[in-house]
């Protein structure tokens, strides 16, 4: 028997990517956006893009399904699905790259367009280089 890992495929996931990017928000860019990310426990969190009149408060749909996989208790990710208009499938932006990789570096990214063009990435492959802060050891300050 399979277990329930393993029946959500990337078909599956781009479909939730394409539903939840119906709710997207999008009023400025007209540029909506859907993602799907899939916990290693194998549950799916949908997010879409949500623009703001502040556009400094605008949030991806990527880094919207993350924020509220981990505010329901994941912190470990197997693969993303995003979906988005255009000639070309869309990679994640360099603030989702980054906020996905605190959580899961090895993660498997999805990317397909709306004609169903899908391109297949790893986040090492997209965001080389990353940054991970480690605490360092530092000296006592004395305040003498
Ligand atoms: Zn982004």
């Amino acid at each position: 028997m399979r277990d329930n890992k393993s029946l959500v495929g990337d078909k599956k996931l781009i479909s939730e990517a394409e539903k939840a990017r119906k709710n997207a928000y999008a009023p400025y860019s007209k540029f909506s956006v859907g993602a799907a990310l899939l916990s290693r426990n194998g549950k799916v969190y949908t997010g879409a893009n949500l623009e703001n009149s502040s556009f400094g408060q605008t949030v991806c749909a990527e880094r919207l399904a993350l924020y509220k996989a981990v505010s329901d208790g994941e912190k470990d990710f197997k693969k993303i699905a995003i979906v988005a208009p255009g000639a070309e499938p869309v990679t994640p932006c360099g603030i989702c790259r980054q906020a996905l990789f605190e959580f899961s570096p090895e993660l498997e990214i999805v990317c397909a367009n709306l004609k169903g063009k899908v391109k297949k990435y790893t986040l090492k492959q997209l965001l080389p280089h990353s940054f991970k802060y480690e605490k360092r050891k530092t000296k006592k300050r004395s305040f003498r």
